[in-house]
């Protein structure tokens, strides 16, 4: 496994992607700390904001709930629940407003069968096969020096970067649908709305990076393995 590792390649492609992955969390860990300790004017909570956006876009059926950690929020199409980190939940920051907004995107594009959502939900399966079994695949075929194998490995690695980029256009769109929520309903003022729209570019900018870095591996991997046919 040893050849897997360091090689030109990995400096040339691998490293600046990872720069890169480095850079936008350290981005979206500032902005979102930053505006976290801003707090809006109106008051309100992000579990106040999600649920009036929601009510406001008649959807009756999904449940808003805390959860702990930093930046955990999301939602669950499967059991329809809103989970708002306890900082986004109960806080009256811009952040939490701007963040708790963003998952009612999710659940606005749920239930409006949002294509790339779906899509998107339909590659979860095959991701996890070819992540997991991609790159050994693709090994054995090297060592066995059989190179189907190594292209069936790393086609089936590549559905995880299929699976990034399909997840852009969704993240995106939630986050859209967000601002524009905050602006219909006066959630926010506009500097405010300003703001929180940079802490949603800012979250936006780390799944860029995933899928740099995927490409970049995957870019990787099939130069090095194509070198040693
Ligand atoms: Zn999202």
């Amino acid at each position: 496994m040893g050849f897997l590792y360091m090689d030109k390649y990995y400096l040339v492609l691998v490293v600046p992607a990872m720069i890169l992955a480095l850079y936008a969390q350290f981005k979206v860990t500032s902005t979102y700390k930053k505006f976290s300790e801003v707090r809006n004017v109106r008051g309100i909570t992000g579990a106040q904001a999600a649920a009036q956006v929601l009510s406001f876009y008649g959807i009756n059926d999904v449940q808003i709930r805390p959860i702990g950690g930093n930046l955990t929020d999301n939602y669950n199409p499967r059991t329809k629940v809103l989970s708002l980190s306890q900082a986004n939940y109960s806080g009256t920051s811009i952040a939490a407003v701007g963040v708790a907004c963003h998952e009612v995107g999710h659940a606005i594009q749920h239930s409006t069968d949002y294509y790339p959502i779906k899509v998107r939900s339909a590659l979860v399966p095959v991701t996890k096969i070819g992540s997991m079994a991609g790159i050994p695949l693709a090994v054995l075929g090297a060592v066995l020096g059989f190179s189907p194998l190594i292209t069936i490995g790393l086609m089936l690695y590549s559905l995880v970067a299929i699976f990034q980029f399909v997840t852009l256009p969704v993240e995106f769109n939630a986050s859209n649908r967000a601002i524009k929520a905050i602006e219909e309903m006066g959630l926010l003022y506009e500097d405010e709305t300003q703001s929180a729209q940079k802490v949603l570019s800012a979250a936006a900018l780390t799944y860029v990076a995933s899928l740099v870095v995927s490409l970049a591996n995957l870019l990787r991997l099939f130069l090095r393995f194509n070198n040693r046919r």
